[in-house]
């Protein structure tokens, strides 16, 4: 009955120096951080990889979450529970609420940060808030024998379909960094379950700054899971030079104008996705009046 399934060599490394001779000598092999993702996937069993599987479970180096008066690092092996538990204090709470999206308790304690910003081809929660937050991801890249590290934007970390872009070396995401100095307006919401209903799901973070009646320092994000990974410099700046409240007429305005970009720039969403997201973009700027109207 199992004729012709065998087990693959399972690496496990407990530091990044036995990580990166392992990498280097197994080019091939399967990262595994949490394996949600992973075993979710039709043959995942990695039975034609010859180079097998690469377990970071092992790895104390990349399970810490530290924090200086700047900003908060968190390596990429912790996990959503943890993050959730120990981060109570010291995260934004937009991304507390994102972290309280995922799944159910039992698999945040198995869904990693890593995994979750490595997915390959789909975009979900996590990747969303982190882009809006302006977090960098720390990565080591190996081809031909060298080890290098950069550091790179997790808004950049993707192409415009929201597709892991990290070029055709091997990579692996150490921590990343969110700096402490964020807006006080934030808002996160998805409508759809975004593993369920991936096609017609759409996930959207805002954040921005509140100063008297002026906004500034908007920032967001609206995302089609399989689709499209969407940030406007464009109408980020439009609404930073907006004073509250932002008449209604603008904000329909304004909510047409970003239904028009995601049409030209992404041409597989569908009707139903882009009224979706248009309604979430308008109520956002509604609940930024009514809080401006409430001081
Ligand atoms: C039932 C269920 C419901 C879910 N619901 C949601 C939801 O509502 N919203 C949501 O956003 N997510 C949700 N998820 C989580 C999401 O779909 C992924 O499963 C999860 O984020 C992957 O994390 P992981 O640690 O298990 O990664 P893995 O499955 O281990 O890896 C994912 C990918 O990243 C690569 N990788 C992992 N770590 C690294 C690293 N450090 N460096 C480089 N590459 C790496 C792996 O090689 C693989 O390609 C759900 C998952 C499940 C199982």
């Amino acid at each position: 009955m199992y004729e012709g399934i065998r087990s693959p060599v399972i690496h496990t490394p407990k530091t990044q120096n036995e990580f990166n001779t392992t990498i280097l000598r197994y080019p091939n092999a399967q990262i595994w951080a949490g394996g949600t993702y992973i075993m979710s996937q039709k043959e995942y069993y990695p039975s034609d990889s010859k180079d097998g599987i690469i377990d970071l479970g092992g790895m104390d180096e990349i399970k810490k979450i530290t924090r200086n008066d700047r900003f908060v690092e968190i390596g990429s092996m912790v996990s959503a529970s943890q993050l959730l538990y120990t981060g109570k204090l010291v995260l934004p709470e937009i991304l507390q609420e994102t972290l309280e999206t995922l799944a159910s308790q039992i698999v945040r304690r198995q869904i990693t940060i890593g995994g979750s910003l490595c997915i390959p081809g789909v975009r979900l929660a996590l990747s969303t808030t982190l882009a809006i937050l302006d977090a960098s991801a720390e990565f080591k890249f190996f081809q031909e024998g060298r080890v290098s590290t950069h550091w790179i934007p997790v808004a950049r970390m993707y192409d415009k379909e929201g597709k892991l872009a990290l070029g055709s070396e091997r990579a692996l995401l150490t921590r990343i960094r969110i700096g402490l100095d964020y807006g006080d307006f934030h808002s996160f919401d998805t409508v759809e379950d975004p593993i369920r209903n991936m096609d017609k799901c759409v996930i959207f973070a805002f954040q921005a700054k509140r100063t008297q009646n002026s906004l500034s320092k908007v920032q967001f994000c609206m995302n089609f899971p399989t689709k499209a990974f969407h940030m406007s410099k464009d109408i980020e700046s439009k609404l930073s030079s907006l004073t509250l409240p932002i008449r209604p007429e603008r904000i329909n305005t304004i909510s047409y104008e970003l239904v028009a970009e995601l049409r030209k720039q992404h041409s597989t969403i569908t009707e139903l996705q882009l009224e979706r997201g248009r309604r979430m973009f308008e109520s956002v700027l509604h609940e930024l009046n009514s809080k401006a109207l409430q001081t």
